[in-house]
């Protein structure tokens, strides 16, 4: 039976293909006695699904892909080794001799109990551990009850050609099962700013997200089409359906290679106003796209990418090895390096080292504010991007900014890196760029005082959005509220566009509003004249610029700044 299901696209375009669906964390475990007799064999029997949980761990170690992670491996082999410590290899045969219960059972009561160890332990970090556990746990329930392996974890892109559907995904899962070669995916959680989201924009495949309680009624391998613009999911097509989206496909592709014409145009408006057009970037692969689009530098690299899938944090040399080679891909084009975001939806396992279990993560120990907590964590990367700004234009970028105090310890550890390089005769550039992400209200209210100490400003509405409405970015059940429209956004904006004005330094939006065509000309209208976008939507954005007229679009602007509403805005925008 077809059927359609609704969610919210965040990443366009249409892909079709069978489904695999991820189910996590929720095994049935029998519970049943077993008899004396019966002992030792289900003790063989728990045995033996130990050395087939071993055997698959290696195989996924020797398939790793090198750009996944560098350090997945140490990951799967912190498994490995719990597969080797006798909480896990021994308590369980124990248990079912004594017990005389089956494996399965005998396996939960184990869980359980370290389980309930880990949660008591006051080090933040060890108790992280504690997931660790349950998914080596799991692996050898679902050997004992022949259960396939979660695909997603297993080598040689078995996912090749298929669409995931999953409850939600991390940012590290997604790389994962991009490089597995899926073509799209489905969430039944998750909003269109999370990481996971830009994420898949950024991979080029397309995706929804809050599909509620999709896994209740898709079945695994039944063909789906997943329409990412609209935010579709069709499941079993009929043929006249399936024909519609094939050719809704061959038309994006046609659009795409349509728009790469104006790839090498200069983007002036009809008015004759230039303006930047710069790409975020999230992988170093993605590097390769820049020049593709035709932009004009990076306005937003995302150095978080490279703490996942991975146990420790990169060290100095392996921050600047990676800003090296980027450098040389960009071949001249400025690089903006945004420091450590870590926290929040970017949950990773690098760096996630101590502090209490947070009960609302965007609000609290995230980015600028993790790393000037933890100087062991920021320094390197501080001193390795200075180090690679002796090798071409290179500007750095502090996330999260919400008070001047911050500003100035950053500030002052850029002072002494400065000495101690040039103590060291440590190449540099003196003069690089040191500037602020505007994304908490407080920051874009003061803009004005930013602006005098910092080199350049880059509005992220991706945060400024969540905080200004006080709205979780990852909460599908919030998602309504999500207003780039809305007057007191506008407002916002606006204002950190005249600080930046005033004070003769650059103010650059690299949040996803800033690519979202529909929102291209009152961007304009307002003043903007730096956008950072994702290399998909860069030539979407730059047709619209070079289509307008922008003494026009700032009538529209001050109409908007006195709407009362996001829907008062809308209308001015169709009118
Ligand atoms: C933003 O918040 O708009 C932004 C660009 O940063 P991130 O999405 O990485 O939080
Ligand atoms: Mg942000």
């Amino acid at each position: 039976m077809s059927f359609a299901l609704h969610g919210v696209g965040v990443s366009r375009g249409i892909a079709i293909g069978n489904v695999h669906i991820i189910e996590r964390n929720q095994l049935e475990i029998p519970e049943y006695n077993i008899t004396p007799d019966d002992v030792e064999a289900e003790v063989k029997r728990f045995e033996s699904a130990i050395s087939s949980a071993r055997q698959q761990l290696r195989a996924i170690r020797n398939h790793v892909p090198r750009e996944v992670g560098s350090d997945i491996a140490a990951f799967i082999d912190t498994h490995l080794l719990m597969l080797e410590d006798v909480a896990i290899t021994e308590e369980p045969g124990k248990l079912i001799r004594d017990m005389q219960c089956n494996a399965e059972w005998a396996l939960r009561m184990q869980r359980d109990a370290l389980v309930n160890v880990f949660e008591e332990m006051d080090d933040a970090y060890l108790r992280t551990r504690k997931d660790d556990v349950v998914h080596v746990i799991n692996r050898i329930q679902r050997i004992l009850l022949k259960h396939t392996p979660l695909r997603h974890e297993e080598p040689d892109s078995r996912l090749s050609g298929y669409i995931v559907l999953a409850d939600d995904l991390t940012p590290a899962d997604t790389v994962l099962l991009q490089y597995q070669g899926i073509v799209a995916f489905a969430t039944e959680f998750g909003g269109p700013t999370s990481h996971t989201a830009i994420l898949a924009r950024s991979l080029g495949i397309p995706a929804i997200v809050g599909v509620h309680q999709a896994r209740r009624y898709v079945r695994e391998d039944e063909q789906l089409v997943i329409d990412g613009t609209r935010g579709v999911l069709l499941a079993n097509p009929d043929k006249r359906t399936l024909n519609h989206y094939k050719r809704r496909q061959r038309e994006e592709k046609r659009y795409l290679t349509d728009l790469k014409k104006i790839r090498l145009a200069p983007t002036v408006s009809q008015d004759g106003v230039t303006i930047d057009l710069q790409t975020n970037i999230e992988l170093p692969r993605d590097f390769e796209n820049v020049r593709e689009v035709g932009a004009s530098g990076v306005g937003l690299y995302r150095t978080e990418f490279m703490y996942m899938n991975r146990e420790t944090p990169p060290d100095e040399e392996e921050h600047y090895e990676t800003y090296a080679s980027v450098i040389r891909i960009l071949d001249g084009l400025p690089l903006t390096i945004r420091t450590l975001d870590l926290g929040a939806d970017k949950q990773v396992d690098g760096g996630r080292q101590s502090g209490p279990v947070q009960s609302n993560p965007a609000l609290g120990l995230r980015a600028i504010r993790l790393c000037l907590k933890e100087p062991a964590l920021f320094r390197p990367q501080v001193r390795a991007i200075m180090r690679a700004s002796a090798l071409g234009p290179v500007r750095m970028m502090i996330p999260m900014l919400s008070n001047v105090h911050e500003m100035e310890q950053v500030l002052q550890m850029v002072t002494e890196l400065k000495q101690e390089l040039s103590d060291k005769r440590i190449p540099f550039d003196h003069d690089i760029a040191v500037g602020g992400m505007i994304e908490v209200p407080a920051a874009a209210v003061c803009a004005d005082i930013f602006a005098k100490h910092l080199d350049f400003l880059s509005i992220g509405t991706n945060d400024l959005i969540q905080y200004t409405m006080a709205i979780d970015r990852v909460n599908e059940e919030v998602n309504y509220l999500y207003d780039p429209l809305h007057p007191a956004v506008l407002r916002l904006v606006h204002q950190t566009l005249q600080a930046g004005e005033r004070a003769g330094i650059p103010v650059a939006m690299c949040g996803e509003m800033a690519g979202e065509t529909e929102y291209t000309r009152l961007l304009l209208g307002l003043g903007l004249r730096e956008f950072s976008v994702h290399p998909a939507v860069l030539l979407e954005v730059k047709q619209i610029v070079m289509h307008s007229r922008i003494r026009d679009l700032e009538k529209l602007a001050r109409k908007a700044l006195q709407a009362c509403s996001g829907g008062d805005v809308l209308q001015l925008m169709q009118s």
